[in-house]
């Protein structure tokens, strides 16, 4: 089924004219394809690549086939409050016609003004796993009347940090009720899972893959571990007008960077989970609004941000696996917009990276700056890759923990 007319899909007048408005023009694939099948109420496990339209192809037939009520028929799950956020930010932009009441549930922010928002009428609730399992405890979160629920980076949603908080979640809810998924990233542990939650579902895959989008550019900078800082540096100075989001492996080396970044007189804000929730609200905004063009982050910030125009991901380590990997570069040639993902590997990381590149099905080119060379030549790093891919082939030791987040 190719349906590229928002027109075609089911969705009403309005609710199409909505979208025209913000800008868009006709469905993406994944959009075209799952709207329909939503519509009609199947649960449905979707993929498609990160920055394909993912929110939007639940959205729309959530607010479609809602009517206000007052009480909370729609739940949305997402891994991180920043992206809980937007979604409830896309959500009120979408359903403004609609006269639907969203209310985001999610961590470091006042309970007492979720509770009440929730108390007052809420129709769709957008919310992060452990808040709306404080709220539900202290029976704050009506939930007998709810008729969907998504899992937004579902795959996340199902792994071992946050299952049993969305069994416990999920036990609170109507047997009777559409489940939809949606991710990037797609194992097949992950499906077997899915199938505790989704009922006779259908499975939709958009076609196009991160590997072939022509606008993003991905390349890996050999360079050695002390060197990485001038290396950044320059690369910030080459592109002046450019934003940057900058990845680290943990939260102090995230502070550690910023404050090399800012001495350097860059405006840089910060992103990571030691910080409270008004400092990483402020911190996204900023960046958001290009207040600051650097925004340093660990991978809370990976999964399902959408900011426009990032021009530069910058993995400032290699990232612990292919799905972070995929999702940090997903952050930038989103929407047919260009974007370039650039990996800054040390000789230590090199088989680290084979690993990951593997594994995502890419092949990075290397890249060099002047003055930024590790000193070996191509036919070295090969080599080097190869023999440690040779004495540690398994996963486990390319995968430390992630706990650090
Ligand atoms: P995903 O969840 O698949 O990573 P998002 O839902 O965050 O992607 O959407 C990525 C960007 O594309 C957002 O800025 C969104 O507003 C925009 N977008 C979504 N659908 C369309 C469309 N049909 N036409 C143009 N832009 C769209
Ligand atoms: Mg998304």
């Amino acid at each position: 089924m190719s349906l590229n007319d928002f027109n075609k899909l089911g969705l009403c007048a309005q609710l199409v004219n909505v979208v025209k408005r913000l800008g868009y023009t006709e469905p993406t694939e994944i959009q075209s394809k799952t709207i329909p099948v939503a519509l009609a109420g199947r649960d449905l496990m979707a993929s498609a690549e990160t920055g394909s339209g993912k929110t939007a192809a639940f959205l729309l037939p959530i607010i479609e086939r809602l009517k206000p009520k007052g009480a909370p028929r729609a739940l949305i799950l997402a891994p991180t409050r920043e992206l809980a956020l937007q979604i409830d930010a896309n959500a009120k932009s979408y359903s403004r016609a609609a006269r639907l009441r969203t209310v985001p549930v999610v961590g470091g922010e006042s309970a007492p003004r979720q509770i009440k928002a929730l108390s007052s009428g809420a129709d769709i609730i957008i919310a992060t796993p452990g808040r709306l399992n404080d709220l539900i405890e202290r029976g704050a979160v009506p939930l007998k009347a709810i008729e969907v629920l998504v899992l937004d980076e579902g795959d996340r949603m199902l792994d071992m940090g946050f299952l049993p908080q969305v069994r416990r979640i999920v036990r609170h809810l109507p047997r009777k009720r559409q489940t939809m998924l949606f991710t990037a990233t797609l194992s097949s542990a992950v499906e077997r899972l899915a199938r505790e939650l989704l009922i006779d579902y259908v499975r939709v895959e958009a076609l196009q893959t991160r590997a072939t989008v022509a606008t993003l550019t991905q390349k890996a900078y050999p360079v050695l571990s002390h060197a990485k800082i001038p290396l950044l540096l320059a690369l910030l100075k080459q592109h002046r007008e450019e934003t940057f989001l900058v990845f680290t492996q943990t939260r102090r080396g995230a502070d550690r960077l910023a404050q090399v970044l800012e001495a350097n007189r860059h405006d840089v804000v910060t992103l990571h989970s030691d910080r409270n929730q008004s400092q990483r609200n402020r911190a996204l905004a900023s960046f958001r609004s290009g207040g600051a063009r650097v925004l340093v982050a660990t991978d809370v910030a990976a999964r399902g941000i959408d900011v426009d125009d990032i021009s530069f991901v910058i993995n400032y380590e290699v990232p612990a696996t292919a799905d972070d990997y995929i999702h940090r570069v997903g952050r930038t040639a989103r929407a047919g917009r260009d974007g370039s993902a650039l990996t800054l590997v040390s000789p230590e990381e090199e088989a680290m990276l084979a690993y990951i590149e593997r594994s995502a099905g890419v092949k990075l080119e290397r890249a060099r700056l002047n003055g930024f060379s590790d000193g070996r030549s191509e036919e070295q790093i090969r080599l080097a890759t190869e023999i440690a891919l040779l004495r540690s082939p398994s996963r486990r030791s390319f995968n430390p923990s992630r706990a650090s987040r």
